[in-house]
C-alpha cells in the first residue's frame, strides 16, 4: 500500500491538507503554487478530481445485485445476520482505490472521501441495498482517533452517498466507547480482530427512534473479516433495529 515516492502527487501533504481544509477561497491559489495530483501516479488532474482519466479507468466495480450482496457476505468471517452488502470495487494492492484510501485516511483528505462517496451513490441509486430508504450511519472513530485525524472518513463517504441519493445521514448513531487498536496496524489474526473490538460499540440514546423504524445502511471505507462492522450491527440489533445493511468501498483480503 505504501508505494514510495513514485505514487506521491508533487503536492507537499500538508499543504494540501491545508487546502481541504481552507476551503474554496483559498484552494485556487493553492492550486496555482502546486497544481493537484492524481492520487496514484501525480499527474496533473482537475482540481475537483481525484485520479487522471486512466487512473480512474482501472478501478473495477463490483455489481449491485442479489447475488453479489450474498457474495460478499459469504466472504466474511462475521457477519452479524446482515441483510444485504454491498462494495464497491475490487481493492488491488497499489491500485487506483487503495492509493484514494491511503491519501484519504494518510493525508487527511477528506475530500476524497466524499468524492468515493459519490461514485458508491451513484452505483447504489436504484439498487435494493437503498430499498425502504435506509439511514446511512457511519462506522464510527473514536473521539481520540477523530480529532487526531481530523475527520472521519467513513462519515464523509456516507455525505458523499447521499449527494447522490439524498438519503439521511445520521453520524452519530452508532458511537465507539472503547479506544480500540487499528485493527490493520496491529495486524491481528481475524479472532483477535474480534475481540478488539466486542463491546466497543454503543448507540446514541438521541437517535435511537431516528434509526429502529427503517434500515440501516452501515458504511465504511474498507470491509475485511466483518468484525467491525458486525459489532456495529450488533449494537443496533439490540436496540430494535431489524435490517441492517453493509456498504463499503472496498474489500481487502482479509
Ligand atoms: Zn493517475
Amino acid at each position: 500500500m505504501n508505494k514510495a515516492s513514485a505514487s506521491e502527487p508533487h503536492t507537499p501533504s500538508a499543504l494540501r491538507a491545508l487546502g481541504a481544509r481552507v476551503g474554496a477561497a483559498a484552494r485556487p491559489w493553492l492550486d496555482v503554487l502546486y497544481p493537484p495530483g492524481c492520487a496514484r501516479c501525480g499527474d496533473r488532474i482537475r482540481a475537483e478530481d481525484v485520479l487522471c482519466p486512466p487512473c480512474m479507468a482501472d478501478m473495477v466495480p463490483y455489481p449491485v445485485t442479489a447475488q453479489s450482496s450474498e457474495e460478499h457476505l459469504a466472504a466474511l468471517r462475521f457477519r452479524a445476520a446482515a441483510t444485504m452488502m454491498s462494495v464497491g470495487f475490487e481493492f488491488e494492492i497499489d491500485g487506483s482505490v487503495s492509493a484514494c484510501i491511503h491519501t484519504m485516511k494518510y493525508r487527511g483528505m477528506h475530500r476524497v472521501a466524499r468524492w468515493l462517496g459519490r461514485l458508491i451513490g451513484e452505483q447504489l441509486a436504484g439498487s435494493d441495498v437503498l430499498r425502504g430508504a435506509p439511514a446511512l450511519v457511519p462506522v464510527p472513530l473514536h473521539a481520540v482517533k477523530r480529532i487526531e485525524r481530523g475527520f472521519n472518513q467513513a462519515e464523509e463517504i456516507c455525505h458523499g452517498i447521499a449527494r447522490e441519493t439524498g438519503l439521511p445521514v445520521v453520524a452519530d448513531a452508532v458511537r465507539r466507547v472503547r479506544y480500540t487498536q487499528s485493527q490493520a496496524a496491529m495486524k491481528l489474526h481475524v479472532e483477535e480482530r474480534k475481540t478488539n473490538v466486542s463491546n466497543a460499540f454503543t448507540i446514541n440514546p438521541r437517535y435511537i427512534d431516528v434509526v429502529r423504524d427503517r434500515p440501516v445502511l452501515l458504511v465504511d471505507d474498507l470491509i475485511t473479516t466483518g468484525a467491525t462492522m458486525s459489532e456495529c450491527a450488533s449494537a443496533l440489533r439490540e436496540q430494535g433495529v431489524r435490517d441492517v445493511r453493509y456498504a463499503a468501498v472496498a474489500r481487502p483480503p482479509g
